[in-house]
């Protein structure tokens, strides 16, 4: 391991944090009493010890799931912030945080070129997801009285068609269950052969007449597939409908734009237009989990959250996060962590954290131009990767015999410390006349490290070397 260099940015931080509460009178813990330095020092040697059950998600030859190690910066100032622990859901529990969330997620929202919005962090994209989708559906209620009330509508009170929401059969597996949990009924439209939503399915459905909202998935999960954006806000002027982007993996990818190829460079170019963003800071952003991030273009919508807590608005007469989230308690570590990061490494188009998403982005370029360049594999025949996650299917026979291959290398692989992913995916995918609801297990790698650049070299071997090994034995 590199050496890390959080320890020492920390003990620097905490000396210039404690400088800060100066002049508190002395005082000691209950808890932590001298004494029990070393039973502490035990403790987390055991911790330590457990914590070795895990893949090496630091190390470059980790390319598996969707899971990037945060900043040195970022970890060095959620630990920082820790000494403190301010809680982001009101200004009484964390002043300064909420202040520096405010700015952070002002810099987001800027990067999609939004002055005026509404938003704020949350624990995480499935949070901020559920949140815009609440949105979606509290704005057709009112929308809904509103034509009652005004006596326009046939419809009585109670017979109101629900309006659904739709997303593409590749959308996250979250959608469904949150629509669910809203009480909103929800529909999957077909994916093409690259993973997006196929655009005469989805007007198939909104030809129905009850959709009201659409999911645009930028950056899918499984592939990192870009849904086109361009062409469903067209249609969204020609039946009415909330876009809401999920781009909690792919929402940073905003930045490179210029640098993806098309279509998918349109799809960003457009993101602006959308009626609700989500993106995950604990994705592509740099930061330890428990950071996802809701933006709503209209401002006006922080008047569903409206609520009274006996307890949290006293002593400030300024909006709190608290009243425009879902969620009460924060992390305003989480914050804390993310302006850090950001102060560092801003989020510009010709900055050091673009170039690094670049980086992972020109990996999975190679891997997959080898990989089609080798009679062993397959790659979908449509195209390569959009982002940086890369997929492809072991050349046999019948179905069952790569998905068995597929598996058998994956673990090949992983003796030799390389650490790729499983998928299924549809078969028509690789050029095969198969139903669409035919699926085969696929390797995946995600490449969303900067250092998977100058690695891919060596995750190349390994990844030779695990077939050769297979065919040879
Ligand atoms: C990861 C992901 C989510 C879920 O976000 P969590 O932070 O894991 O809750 C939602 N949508 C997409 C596209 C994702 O990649």
């Amino acid at each position: 391991m590199t050496k890390d260099r959080v320890p020492e940015l920390l003990d620097r931080a905490a000396e210039a944090l404690e400088r800060e509460f100066a002049g508190l009178p002395e005082f000691k813990t209950v808890r932590e009493s001298d004494s029990n330095a070393g039973a502490l020092a035990q403790v987390l040697e055991e911790a330590a010890g457990r914590l070795g059950d895990n893949y090496p998600y630091f190390h470059p030859l980790y390319a598996g799931q969707m899971l990037k190690p945060p900043h040195p910066v970022a970890r060095a100032a959620y630990a920082l912030a820790m000494t403190i622990n301010p809680n982001n859901h009101a200004r009484d529990g964390g002043r300064a945080s909420s202040e520096m969330e405010i700015e952070a997620v002002a810099e987001i929202a800027g990067m999609f070129g939004w002055k005026e919005y509404l938003g704020h962090l949350t624990s995480g994209g499935t949070m901020a997801n559920l949140e815009a989708l609440w949105v979606a559906g509290e704005l057709q209620r009112s929308q809904g009285s509103e034509i009652r009330g005004q006596g326009s509508g046939t419809e009585g009170p109670g017979t109101r068609v629900q309006r659904r929401i739709v997303g593409s059969e590749q959308a996250h597996y979250t959608h469904h269950r949150i629509s669910h949990v809203l009480k909103l009924d929800y529909g999957s439209v077909a994916a093409d052969a690259r993973g997006r939503m196929r655009l005469d399915a989805l007007e198939d459905e909104l030809r129905r007449g009850d959709v009201g909202t659409v999911v645009v998935t930028l950056g899918t999960t499984a592939i990192g597939a870009v849904d086109p954006l361009p062409e469903i806000l067209e249609l969204r002027d020609k039946y009415g409908f909330r876009v809401h982007v999920d781009s909690a993996y792919g929402g940073y990818f905003k930045l490179i734009e210029d640098r993806l190829e098309e279509p998918a460079r349109r799809a960003y170019q457009a993101i602006g237009q959308a009626d609700s963003i989500v993106i995950d800071p604990h994705k592509h952003g740099l930061q330890p989990y428990g950071c996802g991030c809701v933006l709503f273009r209209d401002p006006g919508v922080g008047r569903f959250y409206k609520h009274d807590s006996p307890y949290t608005y006293f002593t400030s007469k300024e909006l709190h996060l608290g009243e425009i989230s879902l969620e009460c308690s924060r992390a305003g570590a989480a914050a804390v962590a993310l302006w850090a990061t950001q102060r560092l490494l801003p989020l510009r188009a010709d900055g050091e954290f673009a170039e690094g998403l670049a980086m992972g982005r020109r990996a999975a370029r190679e891997l997959d131009r080898r990989l089609r360049a080798d009679g062993r594999f397959e790659a979908p025949a449509a195209g390569g990767p959009e982002l940086d996650i890369v997929v492809w299917k072991v050349r046999a026979e019948t179905k069952e015999r790569s998905s068995a291959l597929a598996q058998s290398i994956f673990s090949a692989c992983a003796q030799r410390n390389l650490h790729l992913a499983l998928v299924q995916l549809p078969l028509f995918w690789f050029g095969s006349a198969s139903g669409s609801g035919e699926l085969v297990t696929c390797l995946r790698s995600v490449l969303m490290k900067p250092e998977h650049e100058t690695w891919l070299e060596r995750i190349w071997d390994a990844l030779c070397d695990a077939c050769s090994e297979m065919e040879n034995g």
